[in-house]
């Protein structure tokens, strides 16, 4: 006789990339015997019936909870109090709400007022992502291998937290537990800032009038090329990202600005020892992690996983948000 699903009725409210990933893995993997999807858009509505992503489509975030026993907010970290403030009063009791936003403290904040004492607010990242968006883009593979970070407030039920990491496993993803403002500080140096020097950077190559489009473009395959995957991510989502990691993330700026000067001192200087030492000690990091299995030498990046099917949908590149 096969487990039942850990859980009753999951209600995803967006269905852009993360969201319809989470309903093709839940899918799946039987981890929700029901799934109600909600967005915004009328054209995401219509193209999430038409995948066949879930049981219910629905107009309302406050009709989609309803009765719902896990419910994931998918949207815009800067949407998420909103989102939160119109579910508020819908919530059955004993659910536990959670979300998948890039940046957790300001969603504490932001949601928590809105979460009735009967209710667990777990809150949750999954590093995984790509640089395309909505329901189109996700795939059931998309946390396989990846992390899940957890990030409840220091009060909230562990038999909760226990419950939605033994979901994220069952999608495949490794779960780990941190604060908020650990979590912000660290995505900061590892996800957020890489994002804002390839919004940078491709910004910069544009602006040269000398070097032509089209020449940046040919050449691209110097390095380049993967900074314009990343910096064609979500504007919508990093924008929020960024005003919600502020502190964070200006912080690690401050950072990074003092090692870049170091190395424009030692090129201005020719100071080939410093240049070696540097790139030696990256090389390094990059191998470790390839040793640890969070990126792959592989060309197609391919992260298999023994307990899930074959897939038939595409494996975009992770750029991991
Ligand atoms: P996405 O593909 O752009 O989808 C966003 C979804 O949110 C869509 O369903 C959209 O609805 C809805 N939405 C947008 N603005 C909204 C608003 N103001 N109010 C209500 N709904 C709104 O984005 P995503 O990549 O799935 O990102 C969703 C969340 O996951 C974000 O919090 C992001 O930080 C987090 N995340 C992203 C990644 C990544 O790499 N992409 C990785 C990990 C976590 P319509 O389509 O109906 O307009």
């Amino acid at each position: 006789m096969s487990t039942p699903p850990p859980f009753n009725r999951l209600a995803l409210l967006g269905m852009g990339l993360i969201g319809s990933s989470i309903a093709r893995a839940v899918r799946k993997q039987a981890a929700a015997r029901t799934i109600i999807a909600c967005s915004r858009s009328a054209g995401t509505r219509r193209r999430v019936a038409e995948l066949g992503l879930a049981d219910q489509v629905v107009e309302s975030n406050a009709a989609a909870v309803a009765g719902a026993d896990l419910v994931i907010i998918c949207v815009p970290v800067g949407a998420c109090g909103t989102v939160a403030a119109e579910i508020g009063q819908h919530l059955a009791p004993d659910a536990i709400v959670s979300d998948v936003g890039s940046v957790k403290a300001t969603v504490i904040k932001d949601v928590s007022p809105h979460i009735p004492d009967a209710v667990h607010f777990v809150p949750a990242h999954p590093v995984a992502g790509t640089e395309h968006s909505g329901p189109d883009a996700g795939f059931a593979e998309l946390f396989v291998n990846r992390w899940c970070i957890l990030t409840p407030p220091p009060d909230t039920s562990a038999t909760a937290v226990e419950r939605l990491a033994g979901f994220w496993r069952l999608l495949g993803a490794n779960v780990e537990t941190m604060s908020a403002e650990h979590h912000d500080l660290v995505l900061g140096i590892t996800s957020h800032l890489p994002h804002l020097i390839a919004y940078t950077i491709v910004g910069t190559a544009d602006e040269l009038s000398q070097v032509t489009r089209s020449e940046v473009l040919r050449f691209s395959a110097g390095g380049f090329r993967d900074f314009t995957r990343i910096a064609a991510s979500d504007p919508t989502m990093w924008r929020d990202v960024f005003l919600a990691n502020k502190e964070a993330v200006l912080e690690m700026l401050g950072r990074f600005n003092e090692d870049l000067s170091v190395l424009t001192r030692a090129i201005r200087h020719g100071d080939g020892g410093t240049l070696f030492k540097q790139f030696s000690r990256t090389r390094e990091i990059r191998r470790g992690i390839v040793e640890i299995g969070q990126d792959s030498a592989a060309p197609d990046f391919g992260r298999p996983h023994p307990d899930l099917q074959p897939d038939a949908l595409p494996r975009p590149y992770s750029s991991d948000g």
